[in-house]
């Protein structure tokens, strides 16, 4: 919960002592709420008060950690309902179903799909998170075969569904070194569930009968001092879902309720995949860290994942591109060398008319924090020190024959400081984009 000063202050020993060096408890207090000092600060803090502000110095959503190494995914961690109102952290994952009762080589076949699945969009790979391995035979070897198949032929997040208890402690420790979350799907004790997985502290899925009872059990793991939860909120239907997950989302964040505030998980449950689609797009819309799909055609992924992108892209931010020396077509030492920025759609502006002129050339993308050439230049972020710098970084001395570079139409004041910086000869490219073919294809480069 979100605290004032006054209620900071109420738990501080309001001596004005001094020794935090505010001149008052209110003013420390005030400080802790900017986050420009530490509790540590006071020494005279009560247990109980570093307790509750620790606590309400969580966020509302508590942040989950899956997998390790290159499967690693967080998960929640939020702390607002609409993203204007501040960013949304962890974009949803998203998880394709992969049953046991599949036979060896379609399972094999699925994984290397499922491996192939992503896309590329404004610089972004953008590719499912994991794989939800779901024990549907009787025969516990089939689903011990499947965790150690995915284990070895795939990289992507692991989630064990099963309903049976042993089975699932056996296939934890196929899988037990990539942190998989786990999901027993059948009633059982706390205390039972708890031994699965603390030892790892891995992350766990709970669900109720219903939304009060999954309530209720989180309270009580809670109470048994267990935060690595995930709740499973899926409804008999996709209304059902969506109100869960909204109604989770509202009581975590509006109400500080912490039994809701964990990652919340959801099944899309349609068999037509178009449904399926959009089902599984409404839970990312509404607060689902994870949806569990079952379709793995690209069209339907591609759709999915853009409506995440755009979802999970913070409009305060640009979007950039890597800054570093790239290679259009085959350049060698002779090709000429462009300069421009990191703003993603720059950068793709600027890239594929250098590939439609047909001309071999390096293309130095500066760090510029993702501002266009002319809003950059204004901001003297895109400045003949910067593009110096960044030509150093590079080493483009060592990698071309010329010391020539092309700068931006729009930014040819900077010539002449460019010159006195590098020692190289600047050349002026047109302002727009649309007429670098023609000015590579005319330029007299010898
Ligand atoms: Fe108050 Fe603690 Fe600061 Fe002293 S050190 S003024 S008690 S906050």
């Amino acid at each position: 919960m979100a605290l004032s000063a006054l209620d900071i202050y109420k738990l501080l020993p309001k001596t004005n002592c001094k020794k935090c060096g505010s001149p008052t408890c209110l003013a420390f207090a005030m400080r802790l709420l900017a986050k420009k000092g530490s509790l540590e600060e006071c020494p005279y803090v009560s247990e109980e008060a570093r307790r509750i502000l620790s606590e309400a110095a969580e966020p509302p959503i508590r942040t989950i950690v899956v997998g390790k190494k290159e499967r690693k995914i967080e998960l929640g961690g939020e702390t607002v309902l609409f993203r204007h109102e501040k960013t949304f952290y962890h974009p949803s994952a998203v998880a394709i179903a992969l049953a046991d009762t599949l036979s060896e080589e379609e399972i094999e076949k699925k994984i290397t799909a499922i491996s192939a699945l992503g896309f590329e969009r404004v610089a972004q790979e953008l590719k499912p998170e994991m794989l939800a391995l779901f024990q549907t035979s009787t025969d516990k070897q089939k689903f011990l075969s499947l965790t150690e198949k995915v284990v070895k032929n795939s990289s992507l997040g692991i989630i064990l569904i099963s309903p049976h208890l042993p089975v699932l402690k056996e296939a934890m420790e196929v899988c037990r070194v990539v942190k998989p979350i786990v999901y027993l799907t059948s009633p059982v004790k706390t205390g039972e569930l708890l031994d699965l997985v603390k030892k790892d502290t891995l992350p766990l899925v709970i669900k109720g009968e219903n939304l009060e009872a999954t309530l209720k059990l989180s309270e009580e793991i809670m109470a048994k001092g267990y935060k690595e939860l995930i709740l499973d909120v899926s409804g008999n239907n996709m209304r059902e879902s969506l109100e869960n997950l909204t109604i989770l989302r509202r009581l975590a964040i509006l109400k500080n309720f912490r039994p809701a505030g964990f990652p919340l998980l959801c099944f899309t449950q349609s068999k037509n995949k178009e449904q399926a689609v959009l089902e599984a797009g409404t839970y990312i819309a509404k607060y689902a860290s994870i949806v569990v799909v079952d379709f793995l055609a690209r069209e339907a992924h591609l759709s999915l994942l853009t409506l995440r992108q755009n979802i999970f892209t913070d409009p305060q931010k640009p979007v950039t591109v890597e800054p570093k020396l790239y290679e259009i077509g085959l350049p060698n030492r002779d090709s000429p060398l462009l300069v421009t920025t990191n703003f993603s759609l720059t950068f793709y502006t600027v890239s594929p008319e250098i590939e439609n002129s047909k001309v071999p050339a390096y293309l130095l993308v500066t760090d510029t924090e993702g501002m266009s050439v002319l809003t950059a230049w204004a901001a003297e972020k895109f400045t003949a020190e910067a593009i110096a710098k960044a030509m150093k970084a590079q080493d483009v001395e060592n990698k071309l024959s010329h010391r020539r570079v092309i700068i931006p139409g729009y930014v040819a004041v900077l010539s002449g400081k460019l010159e006195e910086e590098t020692g190289w000869q600047v050349i002026v490219g047109p302002k727009e984009a649309s007429g670098i073919p023609k000015f590579l294809r005319q330029l007299v480069w010898v």
